[in-house]
């Protein structure tokens, strides 16, 4: 990898790891949804850096892809399990970390597992390490606690254009013995549950990718194909995004034209993701660079 890709990764997971300590302090009982999603993404760009994808806040049993949508109206309770899960980026070169806040106080197992199986995970990190080597360590880990990991969840390889590319690395032992590779950027994100152990698509869709630029018929469609086209590029975004830019169309309007744009193969869709069994879930997630016998981790 050359010198130049180390050090934007390296200032995208300083500013990724800055933000998610910024989230800390501002996520309250009381705080608006969208306040807070707005003011951590407003911390990254500040930065000079872009986003990788929209801050993700997902709360209870949701396990991902929830972010506010336009008119959210939201606050966080007491009683909330809020995954962060965020990443910079600088140019191309992405960062994917995420961290749970426990304001109910009652979910420590849950963390715990997570947290230390991230780091067990890490150190594990080496060049012709099997993937399956490490989810077999982060399922132990869960075992120890008491709680399950969730299994149709794990960590990837980030590629320059892809967040979710190469390599997936499984929250157990699912028999895959491919091994990580020397300059290969890979996330790791156990996913700990008091629930079944696995997510499922909900109904809610608050963040698209463009993948395509099949036609559409509609001028709205066309209209906001070509915004994305040169805002957003093929990195994920929020509806929000779209609604905050382009002013003059209503929610409905935006929603519709982004049905046409997934009906014409233009679109992928990541619904919130939902514990099977409405379980609690608590992530971790950190980027790092396979290095030799070990590797460079890029969130602090
Ligand atoms: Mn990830
Ligand atoms: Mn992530």
């Amino acid at each position: 990898m050359k010198d130049k890709d180390i050090e934007g990764l390296k200032e995208a997971g300083r500013a990724s790891s800055l933000a998610l300590e910024y989230a800390r302090s501002i996520i309250k009982e009381g705080a608006s949804m969208l306040d807070v999603a707005q003011r951590i993404e407003a911390f990254i760009k500040e930065k000079g850096l872009g986003l990788a994808f929209p801050v993700n806040l997902s709360v209870g049993s949701d396990a991902a892809h929830y972010t506010p949508g336009i008119g959210e109206k939201r606050e966080f309770t007491a009683k909330d399990l809020v995954k962060v899960d965020l990443g910079a980026r600088r140019g191309d070169l992405l960062n994917d970390c995420a961290s749970t806040i426990d304001l109910s106080g009652e979910h420590g197992k849950l963390v715990d597992a997570a947290n230390e199986a991230l780091e067990t995970a890490i150190n594990m990190v080496k060049n012709g390490r099997e993937v399956r080597e490490i989810g077999r360590e982060i399922e132990r880990i869960a075992d120890a606690h008491g709680v399950k990991p969730i299994r149709n969840l794990g960590g990837h390889g980030i590629t320059k254009t892809e967040l979710h590319a190469e390599i997936f690395i499984p929250n157990f032992d699912n028999g895959d013995s491919t091994a990580l590779e020397d300059g290969q950027v890979i996330a790791i994100e156990p996913f700990m549950t008091n629930g079944e152990g696995y997510v499922e698509d909900g109904e809610n869709v608050e963040i698209f990718q463009k993948t395509g630029s099949n036609p559409v018929r509609s001028r709205e469609a066309r209209e906001i194909a070509g915004f994305i086209d040169s805002s957003y590029g093929t990195y994920p975004f929020a509806v929000r995004w779209l609604g905050k830019e382009m002013g003059k169309l209503s929610e409905f309007g935006i929603r519709r034209a982004l049905a046409e744009l997934s009906a014409a193969g233009d679109m992928e869709q990541f619904p919130v993701l939902r514990e099977k069994k409405a379980g609690f879930v608590a992530q971790a997630e950190k980027t790092m660079v396979v290095d030799g016998d070990s590797c460079i981790v890029l969130n602090g």
